[in-house]
């Protein structure tokens, strides 16, 4: 990501029914995805990816999520409506993550830094050399001409 490029994007998002919505008041100041087991229990899947910030730099800016204090030193905030993952907050740091694929624009910040490694699926590292299906050619293969998305609109 340029510095140019996190300057001009709004660093905002929220999760998939619109409930909860967020915006960052700076650009992320680290990026990673987690492996660990208690990652792969919150969200169902192979592994989570965050984007940092301060604490005092996210703001609510529609409803608020619900927290789940997975642990004696971390809370995770997800949408009590819809159950999309949002955030991970170790209680006693002054930063939060919030999940890069609940940002509306994902692709402005990458991952540095993995963690949980002991836990990553083996597969996970040869994802890239699977074969791949845009989203269109999976529809006309099973005669799906439309999808109404209730998804909220960025
Ligand atoms: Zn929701
Ligand atoms: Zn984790």
């Amino acid at each position: 990501m340029s510095d140019s490029k996190a300057r001009t994007i709004d660093w905002t998002g929220g999760c998939q029914c619109g409930a909860v919505r967020y915006r960052l008041l700076t650009p992320p100041e680290h990026a990673s995805i987690c492996h660990c087991r208690m990652c792969q229990k919150a969200s169902g899947q192979p592994f989570m990816a965050f984007a940092s910030v301060k604490r005092e730099h996210l703001r609510w800016t529609r409803g608020r999520p619900a927290i789940f204090a997975s642990s004696n030193i971390a809370e995770r905030g997800f949408c009590g409506a819809c159950g999309t993952p949002l955030t991970w907050h170790r209680i006693e740091s002054g930063s939060i993550g919030v999940t890069i694929g609940s940002l509306d624009h994902p692709e402005a910040v990458g991952p540095v830094q993995q963690y949980g490694i002991e836990s990553a699926l083996s597969w996970t590292a040869g994802l890239g050399a699977l074969p791949g299906k845009r989203t269109e050619d999976w529809m006309r293969e099973y005669g799906i001409t439309r999808i109404d998305s209730r998804q909220y609109s960025d």
